[in-house]
């Protein structure tokens, strides 16, 4: 819910101590998923975000019109598992009273897409992505450890019957397990009218399975689709979005997020609230700032921003450079976050920070 009307109050923007402005927010509204993808939950157990600590649909609403206030304009719902999240068709009618967002996007693995895209439809979400590592059933079962295949490829079916466009196919390209099904993919994306984008294989919390040789560069990425549909151009600059989109000869375009080995830390004006509230300013901070807490005190909206405000100015994260920086010093072998500090703080893994 907006806290004051765009027509009452100039947005007071903000920028960090690089000069990077707040604009995208990525709000993660469940921890819990129906998946276990091995690379972004390795374990059989965790630890769940305690239930009474997940904030109501309206306090997320709440929460995100602070954000606007300070120049925050697109919002992706993603979790966990975020269809999971009950009612969520009535979050996205929350979000949608709130006139400075411009852009309402949901993350899924689509496992429940199906029963639930026409409900999204009507409810005013603009974008759907779909996470789609493999056109394999055995190997998704591999992968995910669950015999969801069907239903996700159901899942994609429905977005387009339900009346969205512009859906996005997002894959984890990782050597040895899916890097020979770059070409197929994009050929799936084009039958189902999506644009395929590949994502470098991060090192995120859970990601213990990680390793340098699994990562899939984008060069390597081009230099695999450049043998089958030739020259590939790439296309404008990307500014603060993440991927950095091509063209094929005919037409087709896709994307690499390529996180890993060219990070975009330097134009990246995104920030991740988990479902309980906890705000991270970078995917791979350990720290951030508990708003729940001040929400649930009672805390006016002048503090609220404050708060935000505060954070934000001071923030100086660089994650994936600094990661980049450690490899490119030899000073990096394998995973970065030990599993014993993931177990004492579920916030670090990444399906309670929402990818
Ligand atoms: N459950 C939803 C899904 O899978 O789409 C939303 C949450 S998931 C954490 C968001 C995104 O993070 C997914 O596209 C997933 O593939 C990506 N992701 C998870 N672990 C990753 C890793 N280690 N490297 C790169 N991307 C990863
Ligand atoms: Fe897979 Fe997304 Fe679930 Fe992580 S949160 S296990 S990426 S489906
Ligand atoms: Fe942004 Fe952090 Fe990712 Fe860099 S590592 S692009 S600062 S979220």
């Amino acid at each position: 819910m907006m806290s004051e009307s765009p027509k009452d109050t100039v947005r007071a923007a903000v920028a960090d101590v690089f000069g990077r402005p707040l604009k995208s927010l990525r709000l993660s509204v469940t921890d819990r998923c129906n998946l276990r993808c091995k690379y972004c939950m390795p374990e059989q157990d965790y630890v769940w975000l305690p239930r009474e600590d997940v904030l109501t649909l309206e306090e997320m609403a709440t929460l995100t019109g602070y954000f606007t206030d300070l120049g925050v304009d697109r919002v992706r719902l993603t979790g966990g598992e975020p269809l999971l999240r009950r009612d969520l068709p009535r979050l996205v009618h929350l979000l949608l009273q709130n006139l400075r967002l411009t852009d309402i996007a949901l993350t899924t693995n689509g496992v429940l897409l199906a029963d639930q895209a026409e409900e999204l439809y009507e409810a005013g979400l603009h974008r759907i992505t779909v996470s789609l590592d493999t056109l394999r059933p055995e190997r998704f079962l591999q992968l995910t450890r669950r015999d969801e295949f069907a239903r996700v490829m159901e899942g994609i079916e429905s977005v387009a019957r339900a009346g969205f466009t512009g859906l996005k196919l997002d894959t984890v390209a990782i050597r040895g397990f899916n890097d020979d099904e770059l070409v197929a993919l994009i050929e799936f994306g084009r039958q189902v009218q999506a644009e395929v984008r590949f994502i470098e294989y991060m090192d995120v919390g859970g990601a213990n399975e990680w390793s340098q040789d699994k990562v899939l560069s984008q060069a390597a990425i081009l230099t695999i689709l450049s043998e089958r549909y030739g020259m590939i151009e790439p296309m404008p600059e990307r500014g603060a979005a993440p991927a950095q989109r091509f063209l094929l000869r005919d037409g087709t375009t896709f994307g690499i997020i390529p996180s890993t080995t060219t990070p975009f830390c330097a134009a990246c004006d995104r920030s991740r609230v988990t479902a309980d509230g906890m705000w991270y300013r970078c995917l791979y901070a350990t720290s951030g700032t508990d708003l729940r807490q001040s929400l649930r005190a009672g805390a006016s909206a002048d503090e609220m921003r404050a708060l935000i405000r505060t954070g934000w100015e001071g923030r100086r994260d660089r994650g994936a450079e600094e990661r980049k920086a450690l490899e490119r010093d030899g000073l990096r072998v394998g995973g970065l976050i030990g599993i014993e500090k993931l177990r004492e703080d579920p916030h670090l893994e990444m399906h309670a920070r929402g990818g």
